[in-house]
């Protein structure tokens, strides 16, 4: 089998996606042997699956400015931090849920009510530091996924 982007050259590996013949240059573009199309189609999943992540944050967001400032009649600025503090339950209870010991399943009722408000506390306390952190992590894959793009797109010129 020949390489499918130089019929000239003989192919050393396969894409690992759709199995179109790779020659030596062409199979070590990336980290592992893909063609410049499959690896598109796989970024962009990545790009997807990354936009998804901002998603939660901003709809609790968004909750907490409008509870704020329609509900409780709060200014722009207290809304913010409210919107703030309720967008970092979300990572905060992430964070608790991967760290808790798996005693608290054995509660009684009352136990769950207790355990769930207490969680929600710690939740908001954990979030103000946990939601900064997760929010730079998804902006630095957003800016990987970026580049590689960029790569993919200077390599399909070189073709
Ligand atoms: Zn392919
Ligand atoms: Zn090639």
């Amino acid at each position: 089998m020949n390489c499918f982007y130089h019929p000239d050259t003989v192919s050393v590996a396969a894409c690992v996606d759709c199995g179109k013949g790779l020659c030596q240059e062409c199979a070590s573009r990336y980290q592992f042997p893909i063609c410049n199309e499959c690896n598109e189609i796989r970024l962009k999943s990545e790009k997807q699956a990354i936009f998804k992540q901002y998603i939660p944050s901003a709809i609790f967001f968004i909750a907490g400015l409008i509870f704020g400032l329609k509900v409780i009649n709060e200014n722009v600025y207290s809304s913010i931090v409210l919107g703030y503090m309720i967008a970092g339950v979300f990572w905060g209870w992430k964070v608790i849920s991967f760290i808790q010991p798996k005693m608290f399943l054995f509660l009684p009722i009352v136990g769950w009510v207790f355990y769930f408000f207490i969680k929600f506390i710690l939740s908001m306390v954990v979030g103000i530091v946990a939601m900064p952190i997760g929010i730079v992590r998804i902006i630095i894959k957003h800016i990987s996924a970026f580049f590689k793009g960029i790569n993919i797109k200077k390599n399909r010129q070189k073709i």
